[in-house]
């Protein structure tokens, strides 16, 4: 029998969601596509000090910018649910119970202040308190005490958290899809709690319990978990359950490959880290989203799958499907990955590429109309051809391509000085006669015909040529000339020239 593929997403609600928790999600996406799995949304939001109400949906709408929405989740499929822990929250404390019974978990009594105590002590001492099979039995829970004490203490309404007995003296033989074996010495765990005095699960109760319930078959997370899966393997083992196959993704690296990539990266060196912008509802605080800086979502998805994978080809720009296609656990590297904001600036410039002129003239006329300009679709598509090269975002479109809606005014002044030079007013009162003349206005009549003329004046092309790219574009750049006459047609070509005469002659 073949289990199904079932993977999960399981970000907390704290805040935005980070562009390395995007490439975790991507990659379960991929992985359950590509092995006809499902892909399964869940909120784990058992913190209720760090919960952030907007989080959930900008997770959501994130997921659907990037065009990789999940199968099941809170609203969707709710075979599994609910599919948001809080609203899970009754059935975990019968497990941790089950625990107690079984004398695999605990209660502890323990205050924070004694446990505090506890810390400063042993710090004065240089040594690091940790809550485990070597001192449990002299602190403050259901195995010093007596069964009747216990019963007292709760009774009295004394808080308490549950915990885990970790086993002592035991070498686990972890296995990762991406790491391979790795092996620990039970005695350096600690007892982490699993139930806290607020009546909420911890993290890992509920990551455990729900990963069994919802049948989830891999666990596809970051890096930061590693240290949670000796615990999370002992849990499985404890409650008798099949766990599931573990896979932990690299950490994304900042740009100079040292140090986990983080807000403040992005801050000082300019990229946003997060998908969508996001409003802080609490200091208004605005961070900057790939989205709303102009970049496409494939784009985007493309570079994050290379952040921790690659196809072992030559071939970088994938599409999502070609992903799905490509994708596999054994190509993700242990190895930290690098950041580069100038690689994703690439792929944006390689998707801008790809889009035909119809595509990004759709998002190329909303911009001309905040400048007042309305043009035919079939111009802006003939424009966006010509100068889509140069461009990276959709925002570039119109400083590479103003000059084809709206006539100069001013002259870039060290072209000017460089180019309009002594005769050249008369050279270029000539061309105005020549171009007048001309019938056939496309690009490539009238430079064969300029050509020509330039030749018989027995003067460099650059004397005539330059001067002409001022008067028709202001500045010393666009794309070929010819082109930019042919669009413009025959009387703005000949009243920008005579501009240019009057102004810079
Ligand atoms: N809630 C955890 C997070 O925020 C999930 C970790 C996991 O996937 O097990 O990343």
């Amino acid at each position: 029998m073949t289990t199904d593929v079932r993977v999960r997403f399981a970000p907390s609600p704290t805040g935005p969601l980070h562009m390395g928790g995007v490439r975790t999600a991507l990659f379960n996406y991929l992985f359950a596509k590509k092995h006809n799995g499902t892909f399964v949304l869940r909120i784990e939001d058992t913190d209720q000090t760090r919960y952030v109400a907007n989080a959930e949906q900008y997770i959501i709408d994130s997921l659907n910018w990037c065009e990789i929405p999940f199968d099941e989740g809170p609203g969707k499929n709710e075979k599994f649910g609910p599919y948001r822990q809080s609203e899970r929250k009754a059935m975990y404390k019968d497990y941790a119970f089950k625990l107690i019974e079984e004398g695999k978990a605990y209660y502890a009594f323990d205050s924070a202040e004694a446990l505090d105590a506890q810390r400063k002590e042993h710090e004065e001492k240089g040594q690091t308190f940790s809550y485990s099979h070597h001192n449990r039995e002299q602190l403050d829970n259901s195995l010093a005490l007596s069964k009747e004490e216990v019963e007292a203490k709760i009774a009295a309404g004394e808080k308490y958290v549950i915990r885990f007995k970790t086993p002592a003296d035991r070498i686990l033989k972890l296995s990762d899809e991406i790491r391979g074996e790795i092996s620990i010495d039970t005695n350096t765990l600690d007892d982490k709690v699993l139930f806290k005095s607020d009546g909420m699960p911890t993290y890992h109760l509920a990551n455990i319990v729900d990963d069994h319930l919802m049948e989830i078959t891999h666990v596809i997370r970051g890096e930061e978990w590693l240290p949670s899966l000796p615990l999370h393997f002992l849990l499985y083992e404890a409650f008798g359950w099949d766990a599931p196959k573990f896979a932990h993704l690299p950490l994304i690296l900042k740009p100079v490959g040292k140090g986990k990539l983080s807000k403040r990266d992005g801050d000082k060196l300019g990229f946003p880290v997060f998908p969508l912008e996001y409003t802080n509802e609490v200091n208004g605080e605005i961070s900057r989203g790939y989205k709303e800086d102009g970049y496409f979502s494939e784009a985007f998805i493309n570079m994050l799958a290379f952040l921790g994978w690659n196809p072992g080809t030559e071939q970088e720009l994938f599409s999502l499907e070609e992903l799905v296609e490509a994708f596999s656990l054994e190509r993700v590297s242990k190895a930290g990955a690098k950041f580069s904001p100038d690689k994703t600036k690439w792929f944006n410039q390689q998707y801008m590429q790809k889009k035909s002129n119809k595509e990004l003239a759709t998002l190329f006329i909303p911009i001309l109309k905040e400048h007042n300009i309305e043009a035919s679709e079939g111009f802006v598509e003939k424009v966006v051809g010509l100068i889509k090269e140069r461009a990276v975002f959709v925002n570039d479109l119109w400083d590479l391509s103003n000059f084809f809606f709206v006539n100069p005014t001013e002259y870039d002044a060290k072209g000017v000085k460089k180019n309009w030079k002594e005769g050249t007013n008369e050279l270029m009162t000539e061309l105005i006669s020549v171009i007048e003349a001309i019938e056939d206005f496309s690009s490539a009549n009238v430079e064969t015909i300029v050509k020509e003329w330039i030749g018989t004046k027995e003067v460099g092309f650059g004397k005539v040529m330059q001067p002409l790219r001022l008067s028709l574009v202001g500045a010393m750049k666009g794309p070929h000339l010819f082109d930019i006459i042919e669009m413009i047609g025959k009387e703005n070509t000949v009243k920008r020239i005579q501009n240019a005469i009057q102004t810079n002659g």
